[in-house]
């Protein structure tokens, strides 16, 4: 609990981590830290993505054990492979062409290095090319405040547009989700990664998750006794517990996020000023919401017009930094394809860069890397599991540079000060 201020920077949600462990409840936190150290080989791309069954196989990062797999595959062979099959991941979950090419390569080793990295980047152009998550501009609210008033249903993964339908007239609040019930976006009452943390509020009644909602928030409605499914939705609300966790006094920001290409360029018409794209998901890497809070204002003190995305864009909301009555507020955009329609409206040469603050899954590596081949300087806050190959970071680095990009890699999650000066590079 000392290193409370290190999990989030938002005050209820400290309030609210410190009634879990009161409680005894266990939240994702505590997993990431029974986790550590996390896999070595895993991080370091050193640990076969082939779909082979004669291992598994892991190649030491330092030279001291094994230097080759059973087949002889090296550590470049085994680093390409692993970000080939991230890139088929993100292009089968974003609904991009599946390269059956790409899954036949994926059997057993059997090309270069350099045909495994072509191929990773077309698909990751294929991710690009699909990426879209909406269209139009929504008003939206975010804080842990838009519960104070009363319990709500909260809505947590991706829904189906029935289960959305049938919140129609409900007092219901995302916990993360980029959900529209009748037209409108639900308010937030958090970003995705504090979602435990409302649970453990008592101020949500029931629970409506989509399939993609992590298991853990399933078991802790369970063991809070919260409803699941819109079946519980109508069962009476209960009384708010008095709580102190200050949920009362939370506060509750204001934005506009804009879905689609139209209204992403609709935002942007008539800036003159560089645009700081930055973005991303909440991650246990870091102290959720310390990011977008600090690096957003420097940014917009640079001269920049900050865009953002994820739940980046709603910690900046929280903060007051994409308020129309902000001075130079950011211009928030759609959770995973916003980016990409930023740098289609702007063009390459109106961007000083793209951060990914933190990757949700295997599609935001390959929007990460089809930025950088569109001709974007990007920057990953976080390790991607390329460091295991020299080779492979070279022959990256070559191929992204002659498309006029690059991807900025890190061996260990950097921090706001350091985000900024890759900006003002
Ligand atoms: S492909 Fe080679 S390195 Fe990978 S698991 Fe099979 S034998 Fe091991």
């Amino acid at each position: 609990m000392e290193a409370i201020h290190l999990k989030t920077v938002d005050p209820v949600g400290q309030a609210l981590l410190r009634l879990a462990s009161v409680q005894g409840l266990e939240l994702s936190w505590d997993r990431f830290e029974a986790l550590q150290p996390q896999d070595g080989f895993v991080r370091t791309g050193l640990s076969c993505a082939f779909g082979c069954m004669q291992g598994p196989c892991r190649i030491d990062p330092f030279g001291r054990g094994a230097k080759a797999g059973v087949c002889g595959l090296d550590r470049d062979g085994m680093v390409a492979a692993n970000l080939l099959r991230l890139c088929l991941d993100g292009a089968i979950e974003s609904g991009a062409d599946a390269a059956p090419a790409a899954a036949a390569m994926l059997r057993r080793p059997q090309a270069s290095v350099t045909a495994m990295l072509r191929l990773a980047l077309r698909l990751a152009e294929g991710v690009v090319a699909k990426a879209q998550d909406g269209s139009g501009s929504h008003a939206f609210e975010v804080g842990y405040g838009i519960l104070a008033p009363a319990p709500a249903i909260g809505v947590a993964g991706t829904i189906a547009a029935d289960t959305a339908a049938g919140l129609a007239g409900t007092r219901a609040v995302s916990l993360g989700s980029w959900a529209l019930v009748n037209g409108a976006l639900l308010p937030f009452a958090c970003t995705s990664g504090e979602a435990e943390l409302t649970l453990v509020s008592q101020r949500i009644s029931t629970l409506v998750a989509g399939p993609d909602a992590d298991p853990g928030l399933l078991a802790l409605a369970r063991r809070l006794g919260i409803p699941l499914g819109l079946e519980g939705s109508r069962q009476p609300h209960p009384a708010a517990p008095a709580s102190d966790a200050g949920i009362e006094a939370g506060q509750v920001g204001k934005g506009v996020v804009h879905f689609g290409a139209e209204a992403v360029a609709g935002a942007l018409k008539g800036n003159r000023k560089p645009i700081a794209l930055f973005g991303g998901f909440d991650t246990p890497h870091q102290s959720l919401g310390w990011l977008p809070t600090e690096v957003a204002p420097a940014l917009m003190g640079d001269g920049c017009t900050v865009v953002a995305w994820g739940d980046a864009a709603l910690w900046m909301a929280k903060a007051g930094l994409a308020d129309g009555a902000h001075e130079s507020p950011a211009v928030l955009v759609g959770p995973q394809a916003g980016a990409v329609q930023v740098v289609q409206a702007a063009g390459s040469g109106g961007i000083k860069g793209a951060c990914f603050a933190g990757l949700r899954d295997s599609r935001d590596v390959a929007l990460a890397l089809g930025l950088a081949l569109h001709g974007v300087r990007v920057l990953v806050a976080t390790p991607l599991p390329v460091w295991g190959s020299k080779a492979v970071m070279a022959t990256l680095k070559d191929v992204l540079a002659a498309s006029g990009g690059s991807l900025t890699q890190v061996d260990k999650p950097i921090g706001a000060d350091e985000i900024r000066a890759w900006f003002n590079e």
